[in-house]
């Protein structure tokens, strides 16, 4: 056989008025297309700088296979290219999307290589040499047939498990109900219309490719080399089978061709007004990802005048980008501590209402994909407060875990923030955390006590613990403000400076000299109180002569860790368990198996933050404690409520306190300790056991209490137990 009879035909049976049409209506929809990407540019354009041109380079460039074992932990070509974000935690889902997202792909590119060889070869063959020069011919053709087969299978497989999910197996997560006003106030069935519209349209799109292909090596009566089309070769069989004729294939074949074309062009043209947009948004989105501004937050919109967001000039492109980028998947929705705790919020509803807003004041890109309100937020609503109600922005406890779960590298907390602090600014917050904020900026802590009273706790030890301001030490302890404030927490403060002791540590304190790092004031949207506050720890940690710093609190951990260094101040910090552990496990510090079933909560900013999760595991271990793990554990920790400034905020309005839904999951377990690392923690879920019911079963420890228990006695002399839940 020649190998220029080794092709296919194009525009067969479509004719020169046909091909004059669809040159007309693919100009109108590449138009159409055009069009709304420009608007949508456009609107990023409002944004700031994200200062994110770095981000982009190295996830690219850089490190272009980062993340994409730990399934997107960060953004990388290879997180892109191998969906590996989508996976996380869903592999069926992740393997399916990988179908329908290299299927789209390799098909788009088909078509452009049919048009490069049709459109521009061919031509430019006949304007220069007046003959028909092409390449879609001999063996190119047949790769190009088996692999576009091939990938068009799989987009059909991965498209129908998707949508049999979607349909039969309804996950609670892809349910659009309101974290606010669940009962009504919204109608949302638009956004189920549009997942459908586009579901539907890209399966009716390969659908209508494969039939016609079949339809074409049925009417052309199954050339041998058509086998390198497999999936359309047994579609022609099947014709056959069910007794379409050559003749009648044919015309079939034209009326396919047509409907495919057409929804092919009417797709590219819907493609930029709807939820399809989440395909050109969401690679650059993942690309432009990074976890570290929320680790270490961003500061507030420069030359604007005002602290907080007030306007969409006010958000960076990456954030308006996040916007769009939001494919209603609904996990941040469904792992939010504040959403399953009964508050008004929802980061993916967030996400949605914030995008609505900025798209209507765009003039109105997006259709099919709104929200119909009872109370729409009108044109000159604020941000925070009517877009985004104030008690939603409030119920962030700031855990991170929407951020770690996007698939498409979304930061809420850092939009969140930004809005707190126009809160902030209007003075809109509880009672509670404006008297707690006071009380920081007038004492330096969240207690309202003296700056003399922050060493109380050190006063029954039998050592004095080395002022680190005037002698040096290795290790300065940055205590943190509960571990020493908190009458219930102070035996344990003093139980770490004994074990301490007792292993020949050499550490010292600032005394009244510490101030409260500032992490959860930071994330308040307190930023001039945030500034003051690590100015003044900055400054007093170097004046005092240490080498390391360690600290009890993983809330201090992270600013100390994250934020101080985007001050100019950067130290090595570890938390106490890190240190703990390499005690315990060197032989410096003795134990005994002490043979408790135990479970260990992680605190989000120990676990997730900062990726501190072993090291706790392992002094329980050495310990001769069996870990029982909760199923939510390690960097997929559930929050206990605390963090973000709730501490200091009411909680009363919630159906059930995220402690509270912690300590239920626990129970099940049939442990007896529930050990936690974070003197908060010791707190939260201290008061947690006992209003579930569960103070007789489950005893709160803090782990220090357990290394206690295990801990040698020095000639006999017992450490004390500390408190117990
Ligand atoms: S940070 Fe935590 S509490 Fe806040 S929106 Fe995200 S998941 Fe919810
Ligand atoms: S914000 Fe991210 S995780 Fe949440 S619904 Fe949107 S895409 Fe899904």
């Amino acid at each position: 056989m020649a190998d220029q009879s080794v092709t296919r035909p194009i525009f067969e049976g479509v004719g020169t008025p046909g091909e004059i049409i669809f040159y007309v209506l693919a100009t109108a929809s590449i138009a159409t297309f055009g069009y709304g990407v420009w608007r949508r540019v456009n609107k990023y354009r409002r944004g700031r700088p994200a200062g994110r041109g770095k981000t982009i380079r190295e996830a690219l460039f850089g490190h272009p296979f980062a993340g994409v074992r730990e399934r997107g932990d960060r953004g990388s070509a290879g997180v892109v290219a191998s969906n590996a974000s989508v996976a996380r935690g869903s592999p069926m889902v992740g393997l399916a999307h990988f179908g329908v997202f290299w299927g789209f792909i390799v098909l788009f590119m088909g078509t452009v290589i049919l048009t490069i060889d049709y459109d521009v070869v061919r031509l430019a063959g006949k304007a220069f040499t007046g003959h028909d020069i092409r390449f879609f011919h001999g063996w190119f053709y047949l790769i190009y047939s088996v692999v576009l087969d091939t990938v068009a299978l799989a987009a059909v497989l991965g498209l129908g498990y998707l949508i049999v999910r979607r349909w039969l197996l309804k996950p609670s997560r892809l349910d659009y109900t309101r974290a606010a006003e669940p009962d009504g106030g919204s109608d949302r069935s638009q956004f189920v219309r549009g997942d459908w519209l586009f579901a539907g349209g890209l399966g009716l799109i390969l659908l209508t490719g494969l039939l016609e292909e079949g339809a074409r090596i049925r009417a052309a009566d199954f050339p041998s080399f058509e086998v390198w089309s497999p999936v359309g070769w047994v579609i022609g069989r099947f014709y056959e089978v069910i007794g379409i004729s050559p003749s009648a294939s044919y015309t079939l074949h034209t009326v396919l061709w047509w409907v495919h074309a057409l929804l092919a062009l009417a797709f590219v043209a819907y493609l930029p007004y709807s939820k399809a947009m989440h395909m050109l948004a969401d690679g650059v989105d993942v690309l432009a990802h990074d976890r570290t501004a929320t680790l270490a937050l961003p500061g507030s919109a420069p030359d604007t005048g005002h602290a907080g967001y007030t306007t969409i000039e006010d958000f960076t492109w990456k954030e308006l980008l996040d916007l769009d980028a939001c494919t209603k998947c609904g996990r941040c929705h469904e792992v939010c501590p504040a959403r399953i705790a009964g508050a008004p919020l929802s980061p993916r509803d967030l996400i949605l209402d914030l995008r609505q807003w900025v798209d209507e004041s765009s003039g109105g890109i997006a259709v099919l994909d709104r929200e119909k309100r009872t109370v729409e937020p009108g044109a000159d609503a604020a941000i925070a407060g009517d877009v985004i109600k104030s008690r939603t922005l409030w119920s962030c406890t700031t855990c991170m875990a929407c951020v770690q779960t996007c698939p498409v590298g979304i930061e809420h907390v850092p939009t969140i923030v930004q809005l707190r602090r126009t809160l902030v600014e209007e003075g809109d917050m509880d009672n509670s955390l404006q008297q707690a904020l006071q009380n920081l900026a007038g004492q330096g802590n969240s207690f309202g006590k003296s700056a003399r009273m922050r060493s109380k706790w050190t006063k029954k030890l039998d050592t004095k613990i080395t002022d680190a301001r005037k002698e040096p030490v290795k290790y300065l302890w940055f205590v943190g403000d509960y571990a020493a404030y908190d009458d219930r927490l102070a035996d344990n403060s003093r139980l770490l400076a004994r074990l301490l002791t007792e292993a020949g540590v050499d550490f010292g304190i600032l005394y009244e000299a510490e101030w409260n790092s500032g992490n959860d004031v930071r994330r308040v949207g307190e930023e001039g109180l945030f500034e003051q506050l690590a100015e003044h720890n900055i400054e007093a940690l170097q004046q005092a002569q240490f080498e390391e710093i360690f600290t009890t609190d993983p809330h201090s951990l992270n600013a100390l860790r994250n934020e101080y260094p985007k001050l100019g101040a950067k130290f090595t910090v570890w938390h106490y368990t890190e240190l703990l552990a390499h005690l315990v496990e060197t032989g410096t510090l003795p134990v005994q198996q002490l043979g408790l079933r135990v479970t260990y909560h992680d605190p989000c900013y120990l676990a997730r933050y900062n990726g501190v999760t072993e090291a706790p595991r392992r002094i329980l271990s050495a310990l001769g404690c069996e870990l029982v793990e909760m199923p939510r554990n390690r960097t997929n920790t559930f929050c206990c409520g605390a963090g973000g400034g709730r501490i200091w905020m009411d909680d009363s309005f919630l159906s059930e306190r995220p402690s509270e839904n912690r300590i239920k999951e626990a129970a099940t377990l049939d442990v007896s300790h529930f050990v936690v690392s974070c003197p908060k923690d010791m707190t939260m879920y201290s008061d947690a056991v006992k209003t579930t019911g569960y103070a007789d079963t489950l005893t709160v420890l803090d782990i220090t209490q357990l290394v206690a228990m295990a801990a040698i006695p020095p000639e006999n002399e017992p450490l004390e137990a500390g408190v117990s839940g």
